[in-house]
């Protein structure tokens, strides 16, 4: 990313910002950092906070995919939101929406699917892959 910060008009350069240290950048229209340090040290944290964000995102999944899992060992079945809720359920995460003709729409963590029914309850199905 880059920040421009003005247009000189007569010499149609660019004035850019280091996004890393804040720093005018001066030279080629393509520099992006002032320095190799600044390069470095940017796309270091960028990267670290992109493979968190993935590594947190995919721990959710799975404690959601072990939670159906383990209230629903067969195929098919009922539970309450607050025995998902009791047991660490993030309703924020799931892989996939399937949303049948009449319109019923069931959220899947991988192959386990919940379905809202009346009442605070979920209906709880497995899908064979
Ligand atoms: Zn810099």
């Amino acid at each position: 990313m880059e920040w421009p910060i003005g247009m000189n008009s007569k010499k149609k350069i660019m004035e850019k910002q280091c996004p890393e240290c804040g720093a005018r950048i001066v030279g080629r229209i393509d520099k992006k950092f002032c320095s190799d340090a600044c390069r470095n040290s940017y796309n270091n944290k960028f990267n670290k906070d992109s493979k968190n964000l993935i590594r947190n995102t995919n721990n959710r999944l799975r404690k959601n995919y072990r939670i159906l899992e383990t209230l629903n060992p067969d195929k098919k079945t009922k539970t309450s939101r607050a025995k998902l809720i009791e047991k660490g359920f993030d309703f924020n995460y799931f892989t996939s929406i399937y949303t049948t003709k009449v319109g019923t729409v069931y959220y899947f963590v991988y192959n386990q699917g919940y379905l809202p029914l009346e009442g605070d309850y979920y209906a709880l199905v497995k899908r064979e892959s």
